[in-house]
């Protein structure tokens, strides 16, 4: 038996934060804006940085190409204006022994911060120039006027709020460390601690407010990440146990019959990244357990061909399957598609959308209901409570990063529960994929089908814009076809429609006058955009002046033309979405992106878009540019955000950490075992919720 479980809860680590000592009334309301409500909290508000003032040193000490820190004051600041949206900032630091200039290029903002005779930190690498030492873009610290910066230790630097000061703020974490980190309980057992070379909590919390030294604070820091990360992963373990091998399924096993007659209604061949995903698919689909499968492939990669398959084999075995997507266009785009290709087949196809008129609904409801339809292709209107499935195998989810990551389509159906398969045109890198995702098995489609011609990047200013139009018209006259994007203007559709709507008869006064041009938004009724959509793909319509609703999933192969206005305003995965309604032929794309960079993070973006076409390394890139904060403070997920691990930095604590978690739930699918009850109850306080963890016993 393991010692039993003393709750954290009723020690006197709940003390309210003014009662802690050196705080008060004033500075607890100053900490409660920052969530810290007790003793406990302060305990795990760990340093957001910190410095390394071993290394603290004067600017006569200082050495070329290594980083140090110095403090000093601000003597005078020059911000230069070097071209269009170009500056340079240059800061004079004054210390007794001499001066430094520090630099940051494009970053005109810092002079509000950089006021004369303020006293800072500076860190960073030094260079001897023209007689004077130089710091390019140094990490900069207000300190307080007469704020001592102690030498010979690492620093913790915490985030603050107005009316805090750092020293104040250090001070009430030190206090608090040594009169109730003691109290705090172990969640792991021993030997877990000893097998995967992890601190106990004990010498790791003191440590991450008070480092010894660079290699302490790693090891104190490690054991955070990694316990942050298993909670995370041992969370997914459970839901994708729940979901999978708690429930039962129809077996959908495939054989070499089925796979011919499904194979023979595509006109290629498929390809070997999709020959791949379809095992995979199988395999799931053959288990008595629902599939839960994520299906992620570069835009235009030929995912539909995946779900189609899947959807076949699925009605092989007289179950119905659904297929869900995020707009009534491309619900419709998809029912047009198995329509064609199932057209020598007797497999029966409705369509449900949210504009169905009354009557029709419920004829398409009752017809459901009975087994007479086979695929339901739609959107949201398919997880409507009146939407009875008679024999529900199979659902799909296309372009499931539209909907919400956590959020899953569950439909009504009567006996097992169907197999679930989603799919995402938004490559995203491992580390996050294993987190966003962790839940789900992963197939990727990484080569689109042979032939395809790359789509050509121009990034361009606006006197670029003749020689484009120029170049776009003798396209459309070789019978192309191509869009134009308006800018994004806000959240508001209304808004974005009169400025599409602009963008069009500004397109028909000038340099396109000659030709047919049609729009698209998400203003137009249902008719109105399938009329649009009609004749594009006819041909009839030579450009479609769009929103970026044209993003999701869109297959106009003679399409192969784009222009984009304001692309300073887009993402970089909305970029290449955009980007990728035009590589789906076998004519060259070519893409003018007009563009005022704003930072210089919209200005990588735009390069990293006409470097390279693939996805994935794209998604790196964005990964890298934005931080995975911001992915994760998306509300979309819905998961409490990660406070210690880093996942750009701590890629390989993820894995380990997901190895570990898959290991624990394989041999103890809840963790009842006594020994992890605390882990147990952690994983449940913070992810029950928002991963639907409440079948849990
Ligand atoms: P996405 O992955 O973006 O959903 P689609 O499934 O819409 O891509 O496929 C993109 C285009 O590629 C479609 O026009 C489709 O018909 C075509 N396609 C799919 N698979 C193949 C293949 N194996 N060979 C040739 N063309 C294919
Ligand atoms: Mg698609």
């Amino acid at each position: 038996m393991a010692a039993p479980v003393r709750s954290t809860f009723d020690s006197s680590l709940t003390t309210p934060i003014q009662y802690v000592k050196g705080v008060g009334p004033h500075r607890a309301e100053l900490l409660k804006r920052m969530e810290l409500q007790t003793a406990r909290d302060v305990l795990f508000f760990f340093p957001r940085d910190y410095r390394d003032m071993s290394e603290l040193r004067s600017i006569a000490e200082l050495e070329e190409n290594r980083p140090f820190s110095l403090v000093g004051q601000v003597e005078e600041v020059d911000l230069r204006n070097i071209g269009p949206g170009k500056c340079i900032l240059g800061v004079l630091i004054r210390q007794e022994s001499g001066f430094l200039r520090a630099i940051w290029f494009n970053q005109p903002f810092r002079r509000q911060q950089l006021v004369r005779g303020k006293r800072f930190l500076l860190s960073g690498e030094a260079q001897f120039k023209g007689g004077r030492w130089e710091m390019v873009h140094p990490r900069i610290e207000p300190l307080g006027d007469d704020e001592r910066v102690p030498a010979g230790r690492i620093l913790p630097i915490y985030s603050l709020t107005e009316g805090l000061k750092q020293e104040a703020m250090r001070k009430i974490a030190h206090g608090v460390v040594e009169k109730y980190a003691s109290e705090l309980d172990e969640v792991f057992p021993e030997e877990y601690l000893a097998a995967h070379h992890l601190l106990p909590i004990h010498e790791a919390l003191p440590e991450m407010h008070a480092p010894h030294d660079a290699e302490g604070l790693a090891r104190a820091r490690r054991r955070f990440v990694y316990q942050e990360l298993l909670v995370l992963q041992l969370a997914l373990a459970m839901r994708r146990y729940l979901l999978t091998r708690r429930k039962s399924a129809p077996p959908l096993v495939v054989n070499e019959t089925i796979d011919r007659r499904i194979v023979r209604l595509f006109p290629w061949e498929l390809t070997a990244d999709q020959r791949r995903a379809i095992d995979e698919v199988c395999r799931d689909m053959a288990q008595p357990f629902p599939m839960n499968r994520l299906l992620q492939g570069d835009v235009a990669s030929g995912k539909t061909v995946v779900a189609i398959y899947a959807m076949l084999l699925c009605v092989a075995h007289g179950h119905q399957a659904a297929l869900m997507a995020p707009t009534e266009i491309l619900a419709r785009q998809h029912a047009e598609t198995l329509a064609e290709q199932l057209r020598e087949s007797r497999v029966r196809i409705g369509l449900l959308t949210g504009t169905l008129p009354a009557a029709e609904r419920r004829r398409m409801l009752k017809e459901i209901a009975a087994g007479r339809i086979d695929l339901v292709v739609g959107t949201h209107a398919i997880v409507q409570d009146d939407v009875q499935f008679a024999k529900l195998g199979l659902v799909i989810v296309d372009e499931q990063h539209k909907f919400g990551v956590r959020q899953r389509a569950t439909l009504k159906h009567s006996g097992t529960d169907p197999h679930y398969l989603v799919m995402t045109a938004t490559p995203i890198p491992r580390t996050m994929s294993m987190t966003l995702f962790g839940d789900l098995e992963v197939s990727t489609l990484r080569e689109g089908p042979p032939g395809r011609q790359k789509v050509r990047t121009y990034i361009a200013a606006a006197d670029k814009r003749d020689q484009w139009w120029e170049f776009f018209k003798k396209k459309l006259r070789e019978g192309r076809q191509g869009y134009v994007i308006a800018p994004l203007v806000d959240e508001s559709e209304a808004v974005d429609a009169a400025s599409v709507e602009q963008l069009l008869e500004c397109l028909l006064d000038g340099p396109l006058h000659a030709f047919r041009l049609d729009l698209l938004h998400g203003r137009m009724t249902a008719a109105e955009k399938e009329r649009a959509m009609r004749t594009f793909r006819s041909g009839e319509t030579q450009v479609l002046v769009a929103t970026p609703v044209v993003e999701v999933g869109i297959d106009v192969p003679n399409a192969t033309l784009m222009t984009i206005e304001g692309g300073e305003r887009f993402g970089l995965s909305q970029l290449h979405q955009l980007r990728g309604r035009i590589s789906r032929g076998s004519h060259a794309g070519h893409l003018c992106v007009f563009a005022e960079p704003t930072s210089e993070e919209s200005q990588k973006r735009l390069a990293a878009l006409a470097e390279t076409t693939d996805g994935f390394k794209l998604a790196e890139v964005d990964f890298e540019l934005r931080g995975p904060g911001d992915l994760f403070g998306a509300r979309q997920h819905g998961l409490p955000p990660l406070r210690v691990a880093d996942l750009v930095a701590d890629r390989e604590i993820v894995t380990e950490a997901r190895r570990d978690a898959r290991a624990l739930i394989e041999h103890d699918p809840e963790l009842t075992a006594p020994a992890y009850a605390r882990l147990r109850k952690m994983v449940l306080v913070r992810y029950g919720k928002a991963m639907e963890l409440g079948d849990v016993g």
